[in-house]
C-alpha cells in the first residue's frame, strides 16, 4: 500500500511539474522581446513588426485559433504608420471567455552615447510573458471558459493599439463573449506587498479581485491599487475594454515609489526577478484553472465610468 501511495505521489508530482511553466521559458520570452536586436519595439519600426511576429509564432505553438481571418496579426494604421496587434483564441466548453492581454511595444531608442536602447523588459515584456505563459499552461487543457490572448501595439503613444483592436467590428463576436479581461502591465519586480503578490487597478469598481482571491492558490494575493492618485485604471489598455462595459482591470507588481527603471534604458533583463515572475504566472494559471462560468461572474458596481 505504501508503495502504491508513493507511486501515486510521484506520478502526481510529475504531472504538476509538467504543467508548470519553467523559469527558463519565462526568461527566454522576456529576453527575446527585450533583446537589443528588438531596439525597444517602437510602433512603426521593423523591430516592432518582428516582436508581433514572434508573439504570433508562440500563439501558433500553443495551437490557438485566429480571432478572425487567417492570421493572428491584426493590422491597423495610425498617423500613416502600419502596425499589428496580435490575437489568438482557445475554445473552451463555453463560449463565455476570459481574456488576457499585455502591450508588446515600447519606446525605442535615444541618440545618446552608450546604452541607448529602451529594452522594456518589465514594461511590458513581462506582461507578454505572462500572456504567453498562460497560453502554454492551458495548451492541452479543456477549460470551462474559452480564452482570448491578446498582445497590444502602440500603448506607449497613447493606448492606440488596444483602441484599434477594441473598436474593430470584425472582433465583436469575440469581444461580446468576454466576461473578464486580465491586462498585465509590469510584473517583473517584487511588489510593495512582497513576493507572490500583485495589485489590481480599479479594484474599487468591481468584485474581480475578491473572486480571484477566493480561488487563489499557493498564497498568491491580489491587493488593491496602492497608487490611487495616479489613475492607473484609466491610463492602461484595459480602459478601451471598460468603454465596451467589459470587466477589465490591469494587474501589476511595479512599485511606483521605487521603480527607477520606468521608461529608462536600464529596464532590461537584469532587473527581472524571474523567480517571482515565474511563480506569479504559475499560481495565476492554477487559480484561473479553478474558475468556471458559475463561480466566476465578476460585475462592476455603479462607481465605474464608461465614458471619459
Ligand atoms: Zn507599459
Amino acid at each position: 500500500m505504501k508503495k502504491v501511495i508513493s507511486i501515486v505521489l510521484i506520478a502526481q508530482s510529475f504531472l504538476s511539474f509538467a504543467q508548470n511553466i519553467s523559469k527558463e521559458r519565462v526568461v527566454n520570452i522576456v529576453s527575446t522581446l527585450a533583446s537589443d536586436e528588438m531596439k525597444g519595439r517602437k510602433f512603426g519600426t521593423l523591430e516592432n513588426d518582428k516582436a508581433a511576429e514572434y508573439i504570433a509564432s508562440e500563439f501558433k505553438k500553443n495551437n490557438l485559433d485566429y480571432c478572425f481571418g487567417d492570421s493572428y496579426l491584426i493590422p491597423f494604421e495610425y498617423k500613416d504608420k502600419k502596425g499589428y496587434n496580435v490575437c489568438g483564441i482557445k475554445k473552451g466548453k463555453s463560449e463565455q471567455s476570459l481574456a488576457y492581454s499585455a502591450h508588446f511595444d515600447h519606446i525605442g531608442t535615444n541618440n545618446k552615447e552608450g546604452d541607448n536602447i529602451y529594452n522594456g523588459a518589465d514594461d511590458d515584456a513581462s506582461g507578454v510573458a505572462t500572456v504567453i505563459g498562460l497560453a502554454d499552461y492551458f495548451k492541452d487543457k479543456k477549460t470551462d471558459f474559452s480564452m482570448v490572448f491578446m498582445a497590444f501595439n502602440a500603448e506607449e503613444i497613447g493606448l492606440i493599439g488596444s483602441k484599434a483592436l477594441a473598436e474593430n467590428e470584425k472582433l465583436n463576436p469575440v469581444f461580446s463573449n468576454i466576461k473578464a479581461l486580465f491586462n498585465f502591465e509590469m510584473l517583473a519586480t517584487e511588489s510593495q506587498f512582497g513576493k507572490n503578490a500583485v495589485f489590481m487597478t480599479g479594484d474599487e469598481f468591481s468584485d474581480f479581485d475578491e473572486l480571484i482571491n477566493n480561488n487563489a492558490v499557493n498564497g498568491l494575493k491580489v491587493y488593491p491599487d496602492p497608487y490611487q492618485g495616479q489613475q492607473l485604471f484609466y491610463r492602461s489598455d484595459n480602459v478601451n475594454f471598460v468603454k465596451k462595459k467589459i470587466i477589465a482591470h490591469s494587474i501589476s507588481t511595479v512599485d511606483m515609489n521605487k521603480a527607477v527603471h520606468y521608461h529608462a534604458v536600464n529596464d532590461d533583463i537584469n532587473i527581472v526577478d524571474a523567480d517571482n515572475l515565474t511563480s506569479i504566472i504559475n499560481n495565476l494559471a492554477k487559480t484561473i484553472e479553478k474558475l468556471n462560468t458559475k463561480n466566476f461572474t465578476p460585475k462592476y458596481n455603479d462607481k465605474v465610468k464608461y465614458d471619459f
